[in-house]
């Protein structure tokens, strides 16, 4: 065993091949790499293996330090059909977002000033103000998301009292946001009423006495009751709220302002029908059907609201600057008509006649190696546990090789990653959810790896 040939840490790290790794990792996030690597050669050397050359060192350095820059987010071609897609950071932000981030957060900015008057101002007040005018709410409130957002309204409205919840209701959206874990810690105590398929609003009207903090409807999102099953009418329970006196708070997850165009068949409440129907709050995801940041929104009643923004939480839950600005385009976006200015509306509404027009384009660009393709209708989904099983009407290429799984991972591994599915066999990239914008990139990586890259 000659320990002495192995390359040097020092030495290894001096390699040109490094230099680029070493430029976005640093020196020492890469020296510990190459220590473990020539520790790990070592190892094995004591085991009877021979040395490893000083390129193979230089090598395995190398792959280790990419894994690493994998784990950090890129942009990737979402050719799943999944319009909101947790994994891949759900609703992406229209254009006059990103420029508004540009020209805003890199300086200083009026983010609590008015700067005429040179007075302190709260933050998002414009946007709230906005969101409260769209919704047709009284008021509204914005936190980290709408996980923060149901958590904060049971502990600030329901805390030491009770909150009832149907029992069809008892859901986990995913994530572990489980509907009556997040009641126990907001230190609200859950009264289950009715049963799994079926609860009237005579089991809501038994159930309050003078305990009862507020009534909880939650939307079921994921998930599907059919069958032998019955649910009260929003209305009808916003008219018992009413009638005694306690709020009705809705979790709606999605946030659906207008409708979602003639490529979705399921129903879905718009955040307005709810306030509507007698919610005194809705609760809503500004990053799933809304299409804006992450955020949470709390719209309704101006008192409950209030009591909200008073309360010491709310400043552990505050939203971010940066969704302030990324948030103002979208609410214009809606304020003014042209909800297209909106990426997820804007993929919602291309037809499948002109998504079958850019699969059939991807397939002559590929020219010889796109020989197993055909272009085939798709149903994609909107994802993002809203409306989650109702199919979108959408097309795409459908590819069949040898080996799918290696496919994907090599698409996964191109500069910018492709993210599509595998469908019965065959590798399925559908069209609806890539910006037209991509189709060049898309078709360069697709043809590179067909035309004989892609190592399995
Ligand atoms: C998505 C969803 C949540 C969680 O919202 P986040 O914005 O992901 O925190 C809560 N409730 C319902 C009904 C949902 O659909």
């Amino acid at each position: 065993m000659e320990l002495s040939k192995l390359p040097q840490v020092g030495r290894v790290l001096e390699a040109p091949e490094l230099s680029e790794l070493e430029a976005r990792l640093g020196k020492k996030a890469l020296g510990a790499i190459a220590r473990e690597i020539v520790a790990n050669a070592r190892a094995q050397m004591q085991k009877g293996a021979p040395a490893p050359t000083f390129s193979e060192v230089v090598e395995r350095v190398a792959v280790r330090g990419r894994e690493r820059l994998r784990t950090q987010v890129t942009r990737v071609i979402n050719a799943t059909g999944v319009l909101l897609h947790t994994n891949l950071g759900r609703a992406p932000l229209p254009e006059a977002s990103l420029d508004r981030i540009r020209d805003a957060a890199g300086r200083y900015s009026t983010l609590e000033l008015d700067a005429e008057l040179g007075t302190r101002t709260r933050r998002a007040l414009a946007v709230e103000a906005s969101l409260a005018e769209l919704t047709g709410a009284p008021d509204a409130l914005l936190v980290n998301n709408n996980a923060a957002g149901v958590f904060f309204v049971l502990a600030c409205l329901a805390s030491g009292r009770d909150v009832i919840v149907s029992r069809g209701e008892l859901v986990e959206i995913g994530g572990g946001f489980r509907i009556p874990e997040v009641l126990a810690r907001s230190g609200a105590r859950l009264v289950e009423v009715g049963t799994t398929n079926r609860t009237t609003v005579e089991d809501y009207a038994r159930a309050i006495d003078e305990r009862t903090a507020c009534l909880l409807r939650v939307h079921p999102s994921n998930f599907k009751i059919t069958g032998f099953s019955h649910r009260p009418t929003l209305s009808s329970l916003g008219r018992l709220a009413k009638d005694r006196g306690i709020p009705l708070i809705k979790d709606l997850g999605g946030g659906l302002i207008g409708d979602l165009g003639e490529h979705v068949k399921g129903e879905e409440p718009t955040v307005g029908a709810c306030l509507r129907a007698g919610a005194n709050l809705v609760c809503f995801s500004l990053d799933k059907l809304f299409g804006g940041p992450q955020g949470g929104a709390i719209v309704g009643d101006k008192a409950l609201v209030d009591r909200l923004r008073d309360d010491p939480l709310a400043r552990a839950l505050r939203i971010d600057k940066l969704v302030i600005l990324a948030l103002e385009p979208v609410l214009e976006a809606y304020l003014t008509g042209k909800p297209e200015r909106i990426p997820i509306h804007a993929l919602l509404r291309a037809s499948v006649t002109e998504l079958e027009g850019r699969a059939e384009a991807w397939r002559a660009g590929l020219g010889a190696v796109g020989e197993g393709a055909r272009v085939v209708r798709t149903q994609g989904a909107i994802g993002g546990g809203t409306l989650a099983e109702e199919p979108v009407a959408s097309a795409g290429l459908a590819i069949s090789v040898p080996d799918p799984d290696a496919l994907m991972r090599a698409l996964g591994r191109a500069e910018t990653p492709v993210i599509a599915r595998i469908a019965e066999g065959e590798v399925v990239f559908d069209a609806r959810t890539v910006f037209p914008d991509e189709d060049p990139i898309l078709l360069a990586t697709l043809r590179r790896i067909l035309e004989g890259e892609f190592e399995p």
